[in-house]
């Protein structure tokens, strides 16, 4: 699949891509969009940031306007679930630039906002509803909104849902729904509850999935600290003062290691905010766009809560633990180093355990990472150093090669970027070529844990490209 073309999308659509600047499909679109075309559930394994919101919008658009029916008041023919305010709103975005030739309806239903407006936007009746399942449930319960007309469902970013607890309310959301519907299922990693989340809801799926990839990580310079345990907060502190530290986010295995992280920085002054699943939506809003404002720095997160996050102008990526599965390590350090920017991502390694999972992480990334030595005499033994040689020995710093992600950096500020931000402004995107990036395709939903590092290709990470509205309350009816 070389171009948008090829998929043969309405005319509307493929003039909207255009305008877009999107020349060329990515991978899991590549895969995705020939699929649900044809009306088949899908389930993916895809992060944000590869392009899965078009995956999924694409095909809707297409399927609507093939059989363009009046929305009964109070329904919705697609429905979108997602997991968060902020994330919802960037897919509403999405959907309205791909249909804006298309008359489409449209609105958000999500928590934190009076329902008020929400049950007055939906009263005639919408084609795409984006919604969390908290605030879409409540809307259900007081008659705000009937699901009988779904025809479309889309789940996505399932596994950050199942961190947030949202389980059971997605339970009781598809159980209202029809029977008869098409369901298109994302989740950035593919573990047993989410498969069978999945299985549940699905029909005869197809699966497609994309894995991250070396390229990204050629323009990261890598450090390799080994550490003892105790000095791991000491080192952070001390390497958030000396280096150029413009934004860093640092990542931990827990939501307690987290905390612990940013109390641990606060005791020398260094101001940090923590975002993970125990905290609440505002919460992680808040230290979300203070980091993005430039109003703190240094942000700390675990995997699932980073996921999603959506800022320019990381320069530095620290793993206080390295995580247990290697493709991590690679969308770790991608938050860093995007739209052809260079960063540095510098992980503390302490004992065995930790060594171990570096070794896997560079047979994936087939790079082999010089360590430096911070750990005191005596204490060397615990952590031996590697006894295999990965294939290639670049050291720390790869040279850039034909990046991929550079065809996709774009222009404008992430959605609560304020005005006074210090992060770099990205190019406006010209255009995809994602010709580096090539698609992965795994029968079976690839398990979370352990993942195998063989055969794992290229992705290139793609930016998401601002839009300026991000008013919570926002209905799309065009003049009829
Ligand atoms: P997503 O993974 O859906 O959050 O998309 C990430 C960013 O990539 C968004 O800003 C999209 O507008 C952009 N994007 C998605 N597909 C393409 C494409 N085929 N070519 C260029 N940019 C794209």
């Amino acid at each position: 699949m070389t171009s948008f073309q090829d998929f043969g999308l309405a005319d509307p659509i493929s003039r909207a891509l255009k305008e877009e600047n999107y020349l060329t499909p990515t991978p899991i679109q590549a895969q995705t969009v020939p699929l649900a075309m044809t009306g088949r559930d899908v389930v993916g394994i895809a992060q944000t940031g590869t392009g899965k919101t078009a995956a999924f919008a694409l095909p809707i658009l297409h399927r609507i306007l093939e059989n363009r029916v009046r929305v009964q008041p109070k329904s919705c023919r697609v429905l979108v679930l997602s997991p968060t305010r902020e994330l919802s709103g960037q897919i509403l975005d999405s959907f309205n630039a791909y249909g804006r030739h298309i008359r489409l309806t449209s609105t958000l239903a999500i928590g934190g906002v009076p329902m008020g407006r929400q049950v007055r936007s939906l009263m005639q009746g919408v084609e795409v509803l984006v919604a969390t399942p908290g605030r879409l449930l409540d809307l259900v319960q007081s008659n705000g909104l009937k699901l009988g007309q779904v025809e479309f469902l889309v789940l996505d970013e399932a596994d950050r849902m199942l961190d947030m607890g949202f389980i059971n309310d997605i339970r009781k959301i598809v159980g209202k729904l029809p029977i008869k519907r098409q369901t298109l299922f994302f989740s950035a990693t593919m573990p047993k509850d989410i498969a069978e989340l999945a299985e549940a809801m699905l029909r005869d799926p197809a699966r497609v999935a994309v894995t991250p990839v070396a390229s990204t990580v050629e323009r990261i310079t890598q450090r390799i600290i080994q550490v003892d345990f105790a000095a791991k907060a000491g080192i952070l502190a001390q390497l958030l003062k000396q280096e150029p530290v413009d934004r860093a986010l640092i990542f931990t295995r827990t939501k307690h290691g987290a905390d612990k992280v940013v109390k641990g920085l606060a005791k020398v002054g260094i101001r940090a905010d923590a975002i993970h699943g125990n905290k609440s939506q505002n919460n992680r809003e808040r230290a979300l766009a203070a980091f993005r404002s430039g109003e703190i720095r240094t942000l700390v997160a675990t995997d699932i809560a980073a996921r999603g996050i959506d800022v320019d102008g990381i320069s530095h990526v620290f793993n206080f633990d390295l995580p247990n599965v290697p493709e991590t390590y690679v969308h770790r350090i991608g938050r860093t180093a995007r739209a052809g920017a260079e960063g540095v991502a510098i992980s503390l390694i302490a004992g065995a355990e930790e060594m171990g999972y570096l070794r896997d992480i560079e047979r994936l990334i087939r790079v082999a990472l010089p360590r430096e030595d911070r750990r005191t005499p005596g204490t060397r033994d615990t952590a031996p150093a590697p006894s295999q040689k990965p294939s290639q020995n670049r050291g720390a710093r790869s040279a850039p090669r034909g990046h991929a992600a550079n065809g996709h950096s774009h222009g404008g500020r992430s959605h609560e970027q304020s005005p006074g931000s210090k992060g770099p402004r990205r190019p406006r995107r010209g255009g995809g070529n994602n010709a580096a990036s090539q698609p992965t395709r795994h029968e079976s939903p690839r398990p979370a844990q352990g993942g195998n590092s063989e055969g794992i290709q290229g992705v290139a990470f793609l930016h998401r490209e601002s839009r300026p509205n991000t008013q919570p309350n926002r209905t799309h009816r065009p003049q009829r």
